[in-house]
Parts: C-alpha cells; sequence; structure tokens
C-alpha cells in the first residue's frame, strides 16, 4: 500500500501546481480515480469534485479535501537586460530563494534565482526580498525575456523527488501528500457512506476552492487533508512541544489559527485510531490554518477536521516525510470514516 501512496506522491510532487495554474495536477489525477468513483466533474473554479458511492448502510455525505496547489512565484516585470521579476503567491520564506532553480510556466523553463556572487557581497549578509530577486532564464534582451515569458507566469521550484533513508523528500508535499492519501481512499474499496473526494484550488492563497466546493456538496461532516509543519529539527532548542514530528503518525488538528474541531468529532477520530491501533499526534494548537476552516462555514456549518502528514521543510523547496505517516494518514482517515455514524456528529 506504501508503494502505491508513494508512487502518487512522487507522480504530483514532481508536476507544476502554483495556486491558480493546477491544470497538471488535475490532469495527473483524474485518470488514477476516474474508474473508482461513480461521478466526476470539474467546477468553474478548477476543483475536481468525485463521488464514490457508500454501501448504503450509512445516509451521510462526507466531504474529503485535499489541495492541489502549491506555493511559488509569479512573474510581475522585466528587467533591462532580460531578467524577471516575481512576486510570492502563497507564504515563501525570502532566506530559501537565492540559487535555487526554478521551473518558469507550463512547459517548465528552466530559471536560476539570480544571486549575487560572494566575491562582491561585501559580507553582506541581509535577506534580500522577494521583490527585489531577478529569475535569470539566460535570456539575452528584455525583448527574449517578455516573449519567452509573459507577465502573470507562474513559476515553481524545479525539484525533482528523491528516496533518502527512511524518508522521502521533495517539492510541494504540502498538499500532494493529501492528494496522494485522497487518491488511495477513492481506489479503495466502498465505505458505508458517501463520499465526495475533492481534489481542490487556491488553498494557498485564502482556502478558495474548498470554500465553493463545500457549499456544492452540501456535505453532513467534512474531512481536510494536509501536509503539515513539523518542527522537531535535529539540536533545535524547544520551549514547547514541536508542532508535529515525523515517524509518529498522521496529526490530528484541535484548533488553529483558522478554525476549531468540534470536540465531539475530534473524539470520534481519537476513538477510531485507538481502536485500529493507528499511531496518531496531535498538533500543536494555534498554528497554521486549512481548509477545514472553510469547510466549517459552509452553508449553515459543517463539523470538519483536518488530518494531516507532518512534513518538515514545507512550502521551501525540498520537503521531507516519512512513508509511513502517509500510509497511517490513509488508514486513519478510512477508520474514521468507516465509523462514523448520525450519531457521531449529533450533540447529546
Ligand atoms: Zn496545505
Amino acid at each position: 500500500m506504501t508503494d502505491t501512496v508513494i508512487t502518487f506522491l512522487q507522480t504530483l510532487s514532481d508536476l507544476t501546481g502554483v495556486s491558480g495554474n493546477e491544470t497538471a495536477i488535475r490532469s495527473a489525477i483524474k485518470p488514477l480515480v476516474q474508474d473508482h468513483v461513480d461521478a466526476l466533474r470539474v467546477d468553474a473554479l478548477g476543483n475536481l469534485i468525485t463521488l464514490k458511492r457508500g454501501t448504503g448502510e450509512n445516509p451521510l455525505r462526507v466531504l474529503v479535501t485535499a489541495h492541489m496547489d502549491e506555493v511559488g512565484l509569479m512573474v510581475v516585470g522585466h528587467t533591462g537586460d532580460g531578467g524577471l521579476r516575481a512576486e510570492p503567491i502563497g507564504s515563501l520564506d525570502a532566506r530559501l530563494l537565492p540559487g535555487l532553480h526554478v521551473w518558469v510556466g507550463k512547459d517548465k523553463l528552466p530559471g536560476v534565482i539570480g544571486v549575487q556572487a560572494i566575491h562582491r557581497a561585501h559580507g553582506d549578509t541581509s535577506v534580500t526580498p522577494v521583490d527585489k530577486l531577478v529569475i535569470d532564464i539566460g535570456a539575452s534582451s528584455k525583448d527574449e525575456a517578455q516573449s519567452a515569458v509573459p507577465l502573470g507566469t507562474p513559476v515553481a521550484f524545479a525539484t525533482r523527488f528523491r528516496e533518502m533513508g527512511a524518508a522521502v523528500s521533495g517539492k510541494a508535499f504540502d498538499d500532494r501528500a493529501g492528494c496522494a492519501v485522497l487518491i488511495a481512499l477513492l481506489q479503495g474499496e466502498r465505505l458505508p457512506c458517501d463520499v465526495y473526494g475533492v481534489f481542490t484550488v487556491q488553498e494557498e492563497v485564502g482556502l478558495r476552492g474548498a470554500q465553493v466546493a463545500a457549499f456544492a456538496v452540501e456535505p453532513d461532516v467534512g474531512f481536510a487533508l494536509e501536509g503539515t509543519i513539523a518542527d522537531d529539527l535535529p539540536k533545535e532548542e524547544k520551549d514547547v512541544s514541536p508542532t508535529t514530528e515525523l515517524g509518529k503518525g498522521p496529526a490530528i488538528t484541535v484548533k488553529d489559527r483558522s478554525y476549531t474541531t468540534p470536540p465531539r468529532l475530534l473524539s470520534h477520530v481519537l476513538k477510531a485510531a485507538d481502536a485500529e491501533g493507528i499511531p496518531y499526534q496531535l498538533k500543536q494548537p494555534g498554528i497554521s490554518g486549512t481548509e477545514a476552516a472553510s469547510i466549517t462555514r459552509a452553508r449553515g456549518g459543517v463539523p470538519a477536521i483536518t488530518i494531516a502528514v507532518p512534513c518538515r521543510y514545507i512550502h521551501g523547496p525540498r520537503a521531507l516525510l516519512r512513508p509511513e505517516d502517509v500510509e497511517n494518514t490513509l488508514r486513519l482517515v478510512r477508520a474514521a470514516i468507516a465509523r462514523l455514524t448520525p450519531e457521531t456528529l449529533a450533540f447529546t
């Protein structure tokens, strides 16, 4: 099972899908799920909405989301000598950018984020803001750069997936890890209730795809699958527990900056994990936001929870995760959905 899920992750990680330009990701996911679902459509924003009918034992409508988009850059100008100016799409750490290889546009034109040679830095160790960086595509003139790369072209990290000891490394694990889990969930056996598996767009710029998908699907309950922050870095001083840690199982959100998980749903998921012997960890509360925030506010309100694969170095060019955490996330989501009943969601 791990091989399959990790194969999906590898395929999706090597493709580019900066927020608002998710076509390549959607095109890769569609053939992987279409023979395993009962309905499939693409909505006006680009969300890929699938329905896998349940066995009929349970009337609940369950929404499961994973976002296809990744953080990156967008070209917003051309310098006189053929360089590209860019601005961030989603939250990026400017310290990580100088010197990186990037893929420009849908045809993956190669580029380098330019940086002054150390010989000319004169001891300057300051961080160059993103809007002062120049992406070098090797163009010899402004005209050449403008015709090759129009304004608005997306730019992604040029990172190839690779195995690294007990871990794997690649870009966009936030949230291609969630997408890989959702593909495997849809390829698996039918669950007692209908599952709407939605691969969403534009999460990194405002949870937009999930907002409209949750409205359209009208779910009874929602699960947001994520790749989340693992900051269990070696030798780092910690005065609080890490957000999450690699190898400790899926991270379950109690509360983040965007929403609070309903206690009855949280306790249901923890009981499912305990019953199946699936390791899990609670994510340090108060950090970041997820699509559960959009789902929870849909229509008259929908109870929602986030279950995430811990990933080191997310939103950077090379993230790192443990395959067993991906497999255990899949096991937990299946177990939690399989055990849902209308009573699970009712207030007592
Ligand atoms: Zn994410």
